[in-house]
């Protein structure tokens, strides 16, 4: 499965979802003590597994919580904070990712609501769940990992209410059960949004009112 992770960035950048050295992408094992995660400043293009940041983790006893240790020498990605607060408290394996998804982005800035705009697709309605997108916020802040958190809807005991959540003028946070699972969540929602905008639809208008006109 760490494999999997340089092949899902590489495939966001033939998508055109990052730039080479964009996008992050984390995954904690069920059982396991480390979490993984892509380096900072790299070029996600070539990532190997040997690259990634192997950071150990341990459960707290007194506020059983899972704590994260970085040393000085480990350089993770600048968005440590939000895949850690995503990361956790998961129940099982789980993976993170987040990069700038073009059609994403931009139906975000065009003023789409993403949950309205993914109810007249079914087939990405019944496979993910999109949560409400996160506002402007500086991106590498606390503010912004604990922002992207609320919106999938991270539960104390790890569990989401959320698959995927775009990050308003940036980018969107996909999380499953594997870095290919992550990933199927922003393709499915990428490609529901190229194809409303596409359209020429605006946003607020819906689909059944903009083919009459
Ligand atoms: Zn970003």
């Amino acid at each position: 499965m760490l494999t999997d992770i340089g092949d899902v960035m590489r495939q966001c950048y033939a998508k055109g979802w990052i730039t080479s050295r964009d996008g992050n992408l984390s995954l904690f094992k069920e059982g396991g003590k480390h979490l993984y995660i892509t380096p900072s400043g790299i070029k996600k293009t070539l990532l190997q597994p040997e690259q990634l940041v192997k950071l150990e983790t341990a459960m707290d006893p007194e506020t059983l919580q899972r704590r994260l240790w970085i040393s000085d020498h480990q350089k993770p990605s600048g968005e440590i904070l939000m895949h850690w607060n995503i990361q956790c408290n998961t129940p099982g394996t789980r993976a993170v990712l987040h990069v700038h998804a073009t059609h994403i982005v931009a139906a975000m800035y065009r003023g789409f609501d993403l949950p309205q705009l993914c109810m007249n697709f079914g087939e990405i309605f019944r496979l993910t769940r999109v949560g409400p997108s996160v506002p402007v916020l500086p991106a590498l802040t606390r503010e912004f990992a604990d922002a992207t958190a609320d919106c999938l809807g991270v539960h104390a005991d790890g569990s989401l209410e959320y698959d995927v959540v775009g990050q308003t003028n940036h980018g969107v946070c996909a999380v499953g059960a594997d870095p290919w699972a992550a990933y199927e969540h922003i393709e499915r929602l990428d490609h529901v949004c190229e194809i409303v905008l596409k359209s020429g639809v605006s946003p607020g208008v819906e689909v059944f009112e903009a083919v009459m006109r």
